[in-house]
């Protein structure tokens, strides 16, 4: 990791220095992915056997899964995996049950009834990544509020060949259609449906950058009317530590992202020289001992350590990256927590690594990536469901607005507006001269 000084860098440096990894918004990325979402709109299924064989090296005969394999996998799923799911799935469904918002139903003044309303969204496509890792963990992270939301078709696609626990947790979160297909294909047979895999309405789960790029592409085709959650990409994560933080665990949370792609970033900021270079040491011993090394190394490659004044600074350099991670491993974690303004995900303390949030604390991991934190909340139940408004007036309450309604729209002159309140206005006026 790069070791950087903040104070010392010219306002060019310091957005370098916050900078993502460059392959996101590469053309060739692009043009790659339109090519896969063309060939499967022209081709659907078809198009999909051949690329899970380009891309994934897999021939499979069927893209969905039948009741029989799903069952062969589930029962092939060890009992410690089992329970550990078990436990993760009660945490997450208890913090997303106690999402769910009352309908809101009040008078903005006599005789005028306004309400806000939510109504699920009825058919979602749920992605699993499995490239390098299969992510059982996003299977509870996208199943279980999809359900509770009430979301009434639920499309799991993961990579093939698709692993068990995969379907054993989509089983318990009472998914029933899964298919074996990955990357930007997986995401274009959702938005556009093909011959087995149906069409849906919105589309949720990380996934690397080709399945980014198709989430961002597909959300903007006149092909289909499919939204997406947020731009999901490869993992981040940012920890402000200061000089009384363990260098042992602050190295492993860093390599906890590292380990996720090449493309994954860390990033530490401290206001400790020696505690960086304890992490720094720390880091080479941890890496050497992980199977995923050569990932992580590529990743430590474009990741860096700032140093900073003091914690109002790192606040500062954090809100400006907007990691999808914040972990803050300092002595007073809640004070410096004051100033933060954009992060996905928040991990307080030193006993708070971030791969519980990963599994089974409760919360979602599904975050927004390459600084959108600034904009884009993370994942929650509202975003599997739809908010629409009613109103209701009576006929007192017509007229106690009609003159500010008839005043504003002949000031826009839209005259047919304020006729449609003048009509009324007349009608009621004419009754009760007749009375
Ligand atoms: P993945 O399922 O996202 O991608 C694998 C697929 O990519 C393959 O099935 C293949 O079809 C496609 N692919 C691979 N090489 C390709 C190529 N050259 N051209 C076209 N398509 C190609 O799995 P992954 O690769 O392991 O990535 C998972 C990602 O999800 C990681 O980057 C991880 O950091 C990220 N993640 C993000 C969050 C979040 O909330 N932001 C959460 C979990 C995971």
């Amino acid at each position: 990791m790069q070791t950087l000084n903040w104070q010392s860098l010219t306002p060019p440096a310091k957005s370098d220095a916050l900078a993502r990894s460059p392959l996101i918004g590469d053309s060739n990325l692009e043009q790659s992915v339109a090519q896969i979402i063309d060939a499967v709109s022209a081709q659907g299924d078809s198009a999909l056997f051949e690329l899970n064989q380009k891309f994934d090296g897999v021939n499979i005969d069927n893209l969905r899964l039948s009741q029989t394999e799903i069952e062969q996998s589930c029962a092939a799923v060890s009992l410690e995996i089992k329970q550990a799911i078990a436990q993760a799935k009660a945490n997450i469904e208890r913090f997303h049950q106690a999402q769910l918002q009352p309908n809101i139903d009040i008078e903005t003044q006599p005789g005028i009834r306004c309400e806000l309303r939510s109504e699920a969204i009825e058919r979602v496509g749920l992605y699993i990544p499995g490239g390098t890792a299969p992510l059982i963990s996003t299977v509870l992270m996208l199943a279980l509020p999809a359900k509770i939301a009430g979301c009434s078709k639920r499309v799991l696609v993961s990579p093939p060949p698709i692993n068990d626990a995969i379907v054993y947790a989509a089983n318990e979160c009472g998914i029933e259609e899964i298919y074996q297909i990955g990357g930007a294909q997986a995401i274009a047979a959702l938005a556009l449906g093909t011959e087995s895999v149906p069409q849906v309405d919105k589309i949720f789960g990380p996934g690397n950058r080709f399945v980014t790029e198709a989430k961002r592409a597909v959300s903007q085709d006149n092909r289909c009317t499919v939204s997406i959650d947020m731009p999901a990409g490869p993992s981040e994560v940012l920890v402000i530590a200061d000089g009384q933080a363990n260098a042992e665990f602050v190295a492993a949370d860093l390599l906890s992202q590292a380990e996720h792609g090449a493309d994954s970033q860390v990033m530490l900021v401290t206001d400790c020289e020696k505690l960086a270079g304890t992490v720094s040491l720390a880091l080479t011993k941890q890496l050497a001992l992980l199977p995923r090394a050569e990932i992580a190394a590529a990743a430590l490659k474009c990741s860096r350590t700032i140093i900073v004044d003091d914690m109002a600074m790192a606040a500062k350099v954090s809100n400006l990256y907007g990691p999808e991670h914040l972990i803050i491993q300092t002595e007073q974690p809640r004070q410096v927590l004051k100033s933060i303004r954009a992060a996905g995900s928040v991990f307080i303390g030193a006993y708070t690594p971030e791969s519980v949030g990963d599994y089974a604390s409760g919360t979602n991991h599904v975050l927004p990536t390459y600084g959108y934190s600034k904009t884009v909340s993370s994942l929650s139940l509202a975003d599997f469901s739809r908010r629409f408004t009613v109103q209701e007036l009576s006929a007192d309450g017509l007229k106690a607005l009609s003159n500010s309604v008839m005043v504003l729209a002949e000031a826009e002159q839209l005259d047919a507006h304020k006729n449609a309140i003048a009509v009324r206005v007349a009608s009621l006026d004419a009754n009760t001269t007749v009375k």
